[in-house]
């Protein structure tokens, strides 16, 4: 990865591509551990596909 300028935009929480202002851009709201998390998608099929897991330390 090189070092982009665009700090401002978030990652797609299923397949990490910058989630655009002018795409399908989703966002879910969830409390976890007593705190709001925001989780960015790029377009509906990817918030489809999130499979509600937070944790992207899975072992392969
Ligand atoms: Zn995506």
């Amino acid at each position: 990865m090189t070092g982009s300028s665009d700090e401002d935009t978030p990652a797609c929480q299923a397949c990490e591509d910058p989630v655009t202002q002018n795409g399908e851009r989703r966002v879910v709201s969830i409390v976890e551990n007593g705190e709001a998390v925001h989780y960015e998608f790029c377009s509906v099929d990817c918030r489809e596909s999130w499979d509600g897991s937070t944790s992207r330390y899975s072992n392969n």
